[in-house]
Order: structure tokens, then sequence, then C-alpha cells
């Protein structure tokens, strides 16, 4: 005998289940679904084409229903549901979701699209009942009685890897919320993003990464049970909530997450904005919980931060700097410092980094970090770096023109210069408009910049093969520094400046630092060490047999045109 698909389906599902089990237990868990079978039984409903579906959900199968009454059942559940209490708890509201398909919703496996049905209905925190229906032309008449219907095509608004909402119906869902006064009064948006979490990819395996990003959304999910939560890139997710303890919250889930692999200890940083009356986007509205956790990423002491004035100004200048950008370089804001490189063996100027100023007519000098991010984040960056080699070219040229002395420079470039252009085929155009030999130039790329996984190896061995130096910047921050030095091949290894800093309280990164001098010098990789400040600081370097050295101890950067 053939198997007869059923045709109607309603689920009511308890979408406050952790509160009842915490006041009650499994019981009071039992309770209320019986509660709602009972309802379901006043209603017309045979407890024959009843089953619970999991412990909050309690799945109707009312194929022998005539569609109209099968309607009025389901009406009729939404309203009923709406006052409802926990049985033995009166001071308990339920939230009682109401979903129902029909047929074409049904067609997928029944339990399946019930599934993603009850997910749905359960990550709103909203006061009505929801309706999945496809025929909406059937279900229209429910819309007046304040009954929300959905359709299944919305149902695909669910991230498959994580089974949280979509950035997009995220911003949907943060639209409703904003647009309305009385749900927007108590709303909180929070961005939570893994630190490192490309180090953690590469320093395990890509499955673990997954393991992890899984853990952390399923964190996230349970902690904020009753609240809307969403994957909105690879290791970031949002949060609309109504929660008052958010703090305690993210405390549970930094907790959580650190202990999830205690070698490594992942950091997960989450930013917090609560929305007010101020008129923003729901777009400016996530960009400010991002910036809030953005400006605690790789600090060890805080695991959240408010969204605050600070904050405020700074989006406003990340604003302004996105819209100035191409301005800025055609009108000569982008100006150039540069800060002397010294051979520590004979204390002579060798080189210098060229660093890039943002000289604005109206705020004066922005440092980089004002803009960098910005400029990246806008994929406008690559502008900002060919103007400062520009520059750079220009400069060395009339040097020789003049037979003023010169030294080579250093200029950096970002990671993406690599996507966004032929970064190669532009500086050798820039050095031959000049007559700029390639050995004049080197070019900086970030340690963190080569743990993504792109064609830089091949890039980098282009650039050599061109006859410019590739120097490795800010050696020693990220992870996996070691592994770069077996995989890539530098002239230069630019040890990072926190090394110095943690010389003062730590005798092991001393150690540390003399034998990565010692390691590169085996490799024959020459070495830089930056923020030199201190005449105790050059005394060690020289001491440890570092080939270079650049820091305040020796000069602050300052304008290119007024020389080193
Ligand atoms: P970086 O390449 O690591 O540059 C070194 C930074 O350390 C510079 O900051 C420099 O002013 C500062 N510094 C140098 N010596 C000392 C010292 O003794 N003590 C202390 N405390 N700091 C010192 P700056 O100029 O603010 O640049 C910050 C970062 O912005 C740079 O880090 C680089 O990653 C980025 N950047 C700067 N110019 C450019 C550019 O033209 N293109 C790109 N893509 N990035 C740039
Ligand atoms: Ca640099
Ligand atoms: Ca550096």
């Amino acid at each position: 005998m053939a198997v007869v698909p059923p045709r109607q389906v309603a689920v009511l599902s308890v979408a406050n289940y952790d509160e009842v089990f915490q006041v009650g237990g499994r019981a009071a868990g039992e309770a209320v679904l019986e509660s709602l079978r009972n309802m379901a039984v006043t209603l017309g409903v045979d407890p024959g084409y009843m089953r619970a579906m999991d412990e909050r959900t309690l799945l109707l199968r009312l194929d022998e229903l005539p569609r109209e009454e099968f309607l009025a059942a389901i009406q009729g559940m939404a309203v009923r549901t709406r006052s409802l209490t926990a049985p033995t708890f009166p001071d308990l509201m339920l939230k009682i979701r109401v979903g129902a398909m029909s047929e074409r919703a049904l067609r997928s496996l029944v339990n399946d699209a019930a599934h993603d049905l009850v997910a749905y209905m359960n990550h709103l925190d909203l006061p009505a009942a929801f309706l999945a229906a496809d025929e909406l032309d059937i279900w229209q008449r429910m819309g007046s009685t304040g009954v929300d219907i959905i359709s299944h095509e919305q149902l695909k608004y669910y991230d498959s890897f994580t089974g949280m909402l979509t950035i997009e119906r995220f911003f949907d869902l943060l639209q409703y919320a904003m647009d309305d006064p009385h749900l927007s009064e108590n709303m909180t948006i929070l961005y939570f993003d893994i630190d490192d979490f490309k180090s953690y990819n590469r320093a395990f395996s890509h499955e673990d990464g997954d393991d992890l990003l899984l853990f952390v959304a399923n964190q996230i999910k349970e902690v904020f049970s009753a609240d809307v939560t969403a994957h909105i890139s690879i290791d970031r997710f949002a949060v609309l909530t109504s929660s008052p303890d958010i703090v305690s919250k993210c405390a549970k889930i930094h907790a959580a997450t650190r202990a999830f692999r205690l070698s490594f200890a992942p950091e997960v940083k989450c930013g917090i904005y609560r929305l007010s009356s101020e008129s923003v986007t729901p777009y400016v509205a996530l960009d400010c919980a991002k910036l809030a956790c953005e400006s605690i990423k790789g600090r060890y002491d805080k695991a959240y931060c408010c969204f605050g004035e600070d904050h405020r100004d700074h989006l406003f200048v990340r604003r302004y700097v996105a819209h100035h950008a191409e301005r800025a370089v055609t009108d000569g804001w982008i100006r150039t410092f540069a800060q002397p490189v010294i051979d520590t063996r004979t204390s002579e100027l060798c080189g210098f980094e060229a660093l890039a100023r943002w000289d604005d007519p109206e705020r004066g000098l922005l440092s980089p970090a004002m803009f960098i991010p910005t400029l990246e984040d806008a994929r406008l960056i690559h502008g900002l770096d060919i103007c400062v080699v520009d520059t750079v070219c220009r400069h060395l040229s009339e040097c020789r023109a003049q037979g003023l002395s010169y030294v080579p420079a250093s200029i950096n470039l970002s990671r993406l210069d690599f996507d966004l252009c032929d970064i190669l085929g532009v500086i050798s155009k820039l050095c031959d408009r000049w007559g700029i030999p390639h050995e004049l130039l080197a070019i900086e790329i970030t340690e963190s910049a080569m743990q993504e996984e792109s064609n830089l190896r091949v890039e980098i061995e282009r650039f050599r093969a061109a006859g410019f130096e590739v120097w490795m910047d800010d050696f020693g921050c990220g992870y996996s520094s070691l592994n770069l030095l077996k995989d890539y091949e530098f002239d230069v290894l630019k040890v990072d400046m926190e090394f110095l800093r943690d010389m003062e309280t730590n005798v092991r990164s001393g150690k540390i630092l003399v034998s990565v001098l010692e390691m590169a010098r085996s490799l024959g990789i020459r070495t830089l060490v930056e923020g030199v400040e201190t005449k105790a600081q050059h005394d060690f370097l020289l001491e440890a047999g570092c080939d270079m050295m650049q820091g305040y101890l020796f000069g602050k950067p300052r304008p290119l045109e007024l020389g080193l």
C-alpha cells in the first residue's frame, strides 16, 4: 500500500522551554506539552494524531480535517496560546509558537520541514504566533487577526552550517524591531568575533576550525535561546536581544570558548550596542557593535565592550575616510613620512621605512590606525599604497638628480593590494618612470597577511625575481610565525616591537628574541628589530647580533621631504 504523505501539519512549540525547565525541570516541560495537547483537543483535534516531536514541540497531523476547519483550528490555537501560563507556575508566561504547513512545504520530509519551522519560530521573540504557508492567498485572511504569516521560502533564511539566521534575515528582523518603538526600546545588538581564528585554523586543521565555529555558534544559540541569533560571516555572529543580563551571558560564552581548547584558549569577543532613539539604519547599528568589538581585539583582559562616545567619534572618522578616500589621494592629503633604519654594527643610517599619514584639511593629521583598516574594508587601500610608492620613488629620483646621498626605502603593502591590482606591475612601472633601480625598494608584508590562504607565496617570489627585497613585518605577533619561515622566502625579518616591551617584565622574551635572531641568521635572513627606544635595548640588540634597528631612539617618523 502506498504511503500517503500528510497534507496538513501543525506544530506547537514552546519558545521559552529553557525557562520552564529552569523553574520546574523536565516534569514542568512535560506538563506544558500536556496542557497544549488538552487545548488542541478542545479545538477538535483527535489525540491520536498528535505526537511530541521533541521536548518542546508537539506535532499535529491534521489530514482528516477539512481545510476550513484546519485553518480555524490553527487560528484558534494562535489566539489561545497568547495568554497561556505554565501549569503549577502561574507567574511564568509561556511563549508558544504555532506553525502550520501546507502541502508544498510537506513535499520534503515532514520532519525536516517541521524542524525548520520550529527553529524559525523559536528564534523569534515576538508576541505573535507564526504560520508557515505557501498558498498565501488562502492564508491571507489570517493577516487581519494579528497572526503573522511566513512562507516556506522564508525558512531558507537559515544558514545550513550553524542553523542560525543568515545576515540578510538578521537585517530584516533588526529593521522590523527598529520600526516598532515598543520593541526597539529594550533591544541590544551583540557582535561576536573569534579573535585570531585564522591562526587557530592553521595551528590545527580546518575540521578543528569548523568544530570551534560550531561550538561557539551553539554556545550563542543556547545562551541566547529566546533571541534572534545569526551567523554573519565565517567567525562572526550577531544577536538581537532584550535580555537584561547581557554581560554575564557574554562572560559565559567567553569562558566556555576558552575552555574548548585549553592549549590555545580561543578568545571570543563581544561588542554591545543598545538601540536608542537616534535614527540609524540597521547596517550602522550593527557597525556600532562591530566597532566596539574590534576595539578590544587581541586584548586578553576584556571579553566584551559597550559602544561609547570614543567609538562614535571613530565611527564618524571611518565613514568620513571611506567617503573621501579617492579625494585624499588626488588632492594630496596623503603624505609620506619616513623613519630611519640604522645599521647596528656601524650605527649608520642604512634605510628608511615609508609610513603614510592622512593630512586632512579639516581634521589635521590622522594616524594609520584611523584610516588603514577603513581603506582595507572599503577595498581602496591600493590607491594609498601606490601613492606612497610614487612619492618615495620621486624623492629618491630627486636626491639622485641633485647629487644628494640617499638610502633604500621599505614600503608597507596590504595583503589586499595583491587582489586589487597588479601591484608588482604598478610598482615596476613607477620605478621605470622615476629611474629607480629595484634594489632600492623593499616591500614589507605583515606576518598576519601570510596566514591567509592565497597565492601570496607566488607573488612574493615574483617580487624577489624582479629584484625587489621582501621583508616580513611584525614577526612574532601571530601564532605560527615559525611555520612561515619554512614556507616563504624573505630577505629581512622585522621583529615586532612587543618583544622589546615584554623584555622588561619577562626574561624569557629576551631569550626568545636572541634565539629568533640566531635562527634567522642560520637561515641567511637579515634581521631588524622595531621599537628601539632606550640605550639599554640598543646594547642588548648589539650583543645579540641583530643587523638593523628602528625606533624613537634613532628618530620618529617625519615628513619625507624634510629628510632623515
Ligand atoms: P608598522 O609597519 O609596524 O610600522 C611601525 C609603527 O611603529 C609606526 O606607526 C611607527 O611610527 C611606530 N614606531 C616606530 N618606532 C617606534 C618606537 O620606538 N616606539 C613606538 N611606540 N612606536 C614606534 P604608524 O606610522 O602609526 O603605522 C602603524 C601601522 O600602519 C604600520 O605598522 C603599518 O602596518 C601601517 N601603515 C603605515 N603606513 C602604511 C602604508 O603606507 N601602507 C599600508 N598598507 N600600511 C601602512
Ligand atoms: Ca612596516
Ligand atoms: Ca612592524
